[in-house]
């Protein structure tokens, strides 16, 4: 089945099919490589969009598995969440029925930037997410280590042009498929290592990919490496809780699914968390015993937003860390501490667990370990995740460079939808940084590529005002059922209905105006800064942040009545209320921004000394670094605000 008459440079370790799959081989419209997270998004959502699927991957029994935290969510990430959710996607619905203890952080600050977050019940959530595979149409599921990609014969003209035609597994039987979406973790030539030992692995107990990375290298693919960790597992009954600060949850809890009114577990029936830090004898149990410790000498680079100890150790030497103490489940004797991934050898790792304030008994059920793997330059991939090397083979999740559960459930949604789309010959489905934080990750990997594990905050997106959580049906969920198909019906309709009344509501809002005899006792005094006199819409009263639409309703009941019985469609009209001044002066950036993307600066631009244009220095040297071609180009550029693009447009062509 090898093209033995390619020459040998372009001859991948790949095997070559012919056009049509051969008799009796299975065959399906999308391969799905990977139960992960991105992979089990990929799979349900090729099949949501009508495509015969199929997930194949090592255990049916790890699909789901969490392979570090047991949390989901946070900032930025829970707005990838909700984004996935808006798409029908499952991770969403899998921690509302999976979560130990729901809490939003960040709520000092508005809602654009609060971070839905669970600590999740790690066995729940892999039995929540199986059933819910097994039991999806159209998606098959199988176990088998896939080896090598099957690859139609390149056309005589175009030698090195490939398509994917499927994939070959360990044991040499072959499957077919139209579509192949790889979401292989740090499974690619993964390597575990603690303290000096280390050995083959794709994450503690797995087998790792070797063959497919292989393959993938051969094809021309730039492959780099990257290094991650977790922390070590400590028994719940050898910790003393009762010295620590005990944090509780959010009563009540806010789910991270749009389908959901509340989560699976009460408040009160929810495990609390613990803080703890660090003390100076870590530092010196770290910094003695460097030398043990390979991962860290290693010079693949480490996750910058996860650091092990020892990585924080090296680069804030003499701090106390914080250390938070979460349950791994309802009836799990577990404990995670996170913010102490560690590398050192098995026995150091108890020594330095025994350093810290409530965990001197403590016993380490399982070490720490770090894991070292092969990831493909991002920029080798298209907005869709197709690659473009390879027609119709997609790559999602950690394999681009990304860290965390959320990242690769975006992608991995992504990459489903796009595998399908392919295959039934429509354009490709993607979202644009305006849009979704979905189209922040794509395009910020796609564009610049990443050299270190890649994780969604709100400061990579410069439309944080319209990109929030509570919307992220209305920017996502219409589309996805028109556009792509992923979305089912009911949940069609249950979005376009909260469009609707939300855009009836707030020209409601709009429409009542209440003399200052009425909104006056509204607000209290010292919010107030215009003239006490003149009478103000319901919408702009409702704007001040102690007003809410029951109270709202109160004043004026006929016509806001039915808004504030409805809980959720309060608060996302107090929500609207709040950006809505602010959104519009936005929007009309946005406009400006998008018309002009094409728009070329000019190329000898000094940006460290430009006058009359308002930029930060920051922005300046941003830009000054990156000399970014056009404006879209520029406003690509993490860090540079949407102001600071439509400054400089606004510059460049009065200059012109
Ligand atoms: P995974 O969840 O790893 O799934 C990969 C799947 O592919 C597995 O089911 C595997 O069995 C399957 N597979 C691989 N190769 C093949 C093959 N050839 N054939 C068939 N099946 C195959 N994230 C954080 O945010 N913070 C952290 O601190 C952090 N630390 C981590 C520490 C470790 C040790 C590990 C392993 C991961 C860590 N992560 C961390 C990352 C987080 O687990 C991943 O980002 C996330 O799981 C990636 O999802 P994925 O779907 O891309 O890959």
């Amino acid at each position: 089945r090898v093209a033995a008459s390619l020459s040998k440079q372009h001859l991948p370790s790949a095997r070559f099919s012919g056009d049509r799959a051969a008799p009796g081989t299975p065959h399906f419209d999308v391969v799905v490589i990977g139960g992960g997270h991105a992979g089990t998004e990929a799979a349900a959502a090729a099949a949501r969009c009508g495509s015969r699927t199929l997930l194949l991957t090592h255990r049916v029994d790890t699909i789901g598995q969490m392979s570090c935290n047991p949390s989901f969510g946070g900032i930025g990430k829970g707005h990838l969440m909700r984004e996935v959710d808006a798409l029908d996607g499952l991770c969403a619905r899998i921690c509302d029925q999976s979560g130990v203890h729901y809490k939003v952080l960040n709520r000092r600050k508005g809602p654009a930037v609060w971070g839905l977050r669970a600590q999740i019940d790690r066995k729940l959530y892999k039995q929540n997410m199986q059933k819910e595979i097994l039991n999806t149409p159209l998606l098959a599921v199988r176990e088998g280590a896939v080896e090598d990609l099957l690859l139609a014969k390149p056309e005589p003209q175009r030698p090195g042009s490939f398509r994917v035609r499927g994939v070959v597994l360990v044991d040499g039987s072959t499957v077919y498929a139209e579509s192949v979406v790889l979401t292989t973790g740090t499974f690619l030539r993964g390597t575990v290592v603690i303290g000096l030992e280390m050995h083959p692995a794709g994450r503690l107990g797995d087998q790792p990919s070797l063959g497919l990375a292989q393959t993938l290298e051969k094809l021309g693919f730039v492959v780099g490496r990257l290094k991650t960790g977790t922390p070590p597992r400590i028994a719940k009954e050898s910790i003393n809780f009762s010295i620590l600060n005990k944090q509780t949850p959010d009563n009540p809890s806010v789910p991270f699914s749009f389908i959901n009114e509340t989560v699976w577990i009460k408040p009160e029936d929810q495990l609390p968390c613990y803080l703890t830090h660090t003390d100076p004898r870590v530092d010196e149990i770290v910094l003695e015993n460097l030398h043990l410790n390979s991962h860290i000498k290693e010079t693949t680079r480490g996750p910058r937003y996860c650091p092990s100890i020892e990585s924080k150790v090296l680069r804030f030497p003499n701090r106390r860390h914080q250390i938070w103490l979460e349950p791994e489940g309802l009836d799990s004797d577990l404990i995670y501490p996170q913010g102490l991934s560690m590398t050192l050898p098995a026995e150091l790792q108890e020594k330095v667990i025994m350093c810290i304030r409530g965990l001197e008994k403590a016993k380490v059920v399982q070490p720490g370990y770090g894991v070292q793997y092969d990831y493909l330059d991002p920029r080798q991939i298209s907005p869709s995740l197709e690659t473009q090397l390879v027609q119709r083979l997609f790559f999602a999740g950690q394999i681009n460079g990304t860290t965390g559960y959320e990242e690769a459930a975006a992608q991995g949604v992504i990459a489903g939808i796009n595998a399908s789309l392919r295959v039934r010959r429509k354009p490709p489905f993607v979202v644009s940084r305006t849009e979704g934080y979905i189209g922040v990750l794509v395009d910020d990997l796609t564009t610049l590529g990443t050299s270190e594990p890649y994780r969604m905050f709100t400061s990579r997106a410069e439309f944080r005002l319209s990109l929030r959580p509570d919307n992220a049906d209305s920017r996502l969920t219409l589309r996805g059922y028109e556009e792509a198909g992923c979305v089912s019906q009911q949940r069609f309709e249950r979005a376009s209905r909260m469009k609707a009344s939300l855009e009836e509501g707030i020209s409601v809002l709009k429409s009542i105006q209440l003399s200052s005899s009425k909104w006056k006792n509204l607000i209290p005094e010292a919010s107030i800064s215009i003239d006490k006199g003149v009478p103000l819409s319901a919408l702009d009263i409702l704007k001040y942040e102690e007003v809410h639409m029951e109270l709202l309703a109160a004043v004026a009941p006929a016509p806001l009545q039915k808004y504030a019985e409805c809980r959720e469609l309060a608060e996302r009209l107090k929500i609207e209320a709040t950006y809505e001044s602010a959104l519009l002066h936005q929007q009309q950036e946005i406009k400006e921004v998008q018309r002009d993307e094409a728009l070329e600066l000019p190329e000898d631009l000094d940006y460290l000394r430009l006058k009359d244009v308002s930029l930060s220095c920051e922005v300046r040297e941003k830009l000054h670094l990156s000399r970014p071609r056009t404006i879209g180009a520029a406003s690509r550029i993490p860090g540079v605000t949407p102001a600071a693009v439509t400054n400089l447009l606004r510059f460049v062509k009065t200059a012109q």
